[in-house]
């Protein structure tokens, strides 16, 4: 396959025919960075942080463009398209601070000075999933270019359209050619090029556990440098002592945004077992109350399509055999739809109890209790997120504690910012993304002792 037809998953019709890059051309993308990276890397701190600043301006200019070009691609909502336009132009403006700030340690030694640095380490691989993007891409590329890297990134396949345009605003802003390379393309050819390629000398991996373990395995032989950005079935406990109606009202926005097709949904909700029925009672009104339509049509949407039939059948194939307590609506059109489900498993063996479905199904089970609640929402592989609704400060303190996850809110869901670590327990992940610490993970300290003689 040479080419690749892009679909309005919306509408299951053709959008546009993207070339996809082959293992040669991928190669020649790799050591055109490796050449640009000389020069980069040599560009004076405030100078570097100067045209990140300049690449946000033009991003800025773009966003509106950016946001209809995902709801085309991917079926956002365009609010949540313009709101990922606005995070990439966010995380260039927040990275655009760290070149002048990547500092290193003068540590007390005898008979000299001793210096640490913190050196780039070449070329990056940035490889994106087809659920996120644009942030996904900014997650990645803004700190590795601010900390003196060259980047490639390679879209997903069925989402290459915002990642392009991005490339080329990169150049329109002024980055120097090769510094910033978007190659479409098969996972298994791009992405495990940049794997096996020696000269990139870090992949950022975000997307399914099962390709996240074979990236690692890859990186392994040449001790390449690695972040794992993967899966998650992430809990939403809520406790008798909470707010219970908004803890209901709340629970679909944490699980139903971008169709549940979030690495972050809370897609497991435990409910201590004397509100049960209350909180079920709210949860199916607020789902009822969802408006699901066409975001290309109606800017009010609040759910849009899943991303493929392929992504469509996987999550109906989870619907087959356990007790639907909610089914909310999806509009007639010949897309890849699948209405936002509440769903009542037996226990915490069933399918969709354990497993990541990716889609707009939520489960739903009563505990007994503290411990309960922490064990389990710790009954599983995964560790990425997970919100707690409590009004005792000491029990929220206690469960945030006691749960082995990266991300967790306190009566809120608060979704991912751009100046606050993020990345994942057990196998949710390996390293964090953003916050202040992110260009140090794009870096290798090095030592010098200078002697006094
Ligand atoms: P995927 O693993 O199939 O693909 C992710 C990316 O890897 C794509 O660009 C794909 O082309 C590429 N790829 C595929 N095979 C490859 C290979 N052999 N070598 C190198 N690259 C390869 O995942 P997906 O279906 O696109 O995305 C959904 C998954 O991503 C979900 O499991 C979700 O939880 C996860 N995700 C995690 C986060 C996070 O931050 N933790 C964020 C978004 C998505």
């Amino acid at each position: 396959m040479t080419s690749y037809t892009v679909i309005d998953p919306a509408l299951a019709e053709p959008v546009t025919e993207v070339e996809l890059a082959s293992v040669e051309q991928t190669d020649a993308a790799i050591e055109r960075a490796h050449e640009a990276y000389a020069a980069w890397r040599a560009v004076a701190p405030g100078e570097r942080a100067r045209l990140l600043r300049a690449y946000a301006a033009v991003v800025d200019a773009h966003v509106e463009e950016l946001a209809r070009l995902e709801v085309r691609n991917a079926g956002h909502t365009l609010g949540n398209a313009r709101w990922e336009a606005g995070n990439v132009r966010d995380c260039l403006n927040y990275y655009s601070a760290a070149p002048e700030r990547l500092f290193g340690r003068q540590i007390p030694v005898p008979g000299g000075v001793d210096l640490t640095f913190h050196e780039p380490l070449g070329v990056v691989g940035v490889i994106v999933p087809w659920n996120f993007p644009m942030p996904i891409f900014g997650w990645g590329v803004a700190p590795a270019l601010a900390a003196g890297n060259c980047v490639v990134v390679k879209p997903a396949e069925l989402t290459p359209l915002t990642a392009l345009r991005l490339g080329e605003l990169a150049l329109e802003a002024g980055l120097p050619e090769g510094v910033l390379t978007v190659l479409p393309g098969a996972g298994p050819v791009v992405g495990e090029r940049f794997v096996t390629h020696p000269l990139v000398r870090k992949v950022c991996f975000t997307g399914s556990t099962q390709v996240g373990k074979q990236v690692m395995r890859g990186c392994a032989e040449q001790v390449k440098r690695v972040t794992l950005e993967l899966g998650g079935k992430s809990a939403n406990i809520v406790f008798a002592d909470a707010d219970v109606a908004r803890a209901a009202a709340s629970a679909p926005g944490a699980v139903f945004d971008n169709a549940g097709q979030d690495c972050c949904a809370r897609s497991r909700i435990l409910v201590e077992r004397p509100v049960y029925d209350e909180f079920v009672d709210g949860l199916a009104r607020a789902v009822q109350a969802m408006r699901v339509t066409n975001p290309a049509e109606d800017p009010d949407s609040e759910m849009g399509p899943l991303i493929s039939a392929q992504q469509r059948d996987r999550v109906q194939r989870y619907l087959g055999g356990v007790e639907v307590a909610v089914t909310g609506s999806v509009p007639d059109l010949p897309g890849w739809w699948v209405p936002p489900t509440v769903v009542l498993p037996t226990g915490t063996q069933d399918a969709v109890w354990r497993e990541e479905v990716f889609g707009p199904v939520v489960a739903v089970l009563p505990f007994d209790g503290e411990d309960e609640a922490v064990a389990m929402a710790n009954d599983t592989e995964y560790g990425l997120s997970g919100s707690i609704h409590t009004r005792d400060v000491g029990r929220a303190l206690r469960v945030a504690r006691g749960v082995e996850s990266g991300n967790l809110s306190v009566n809120s869901h608060a979704a991912v910012r751009y100046w606050t670590p993020f990345g994942g327990f057990k196998q949710s992940g390996l390293g964090r993304e953003l916050g202040p610490d992110a260009p140090d993970a794009f870096t290798e300290v090095k030592n010098v002792f200078i002697s006094n003689e």
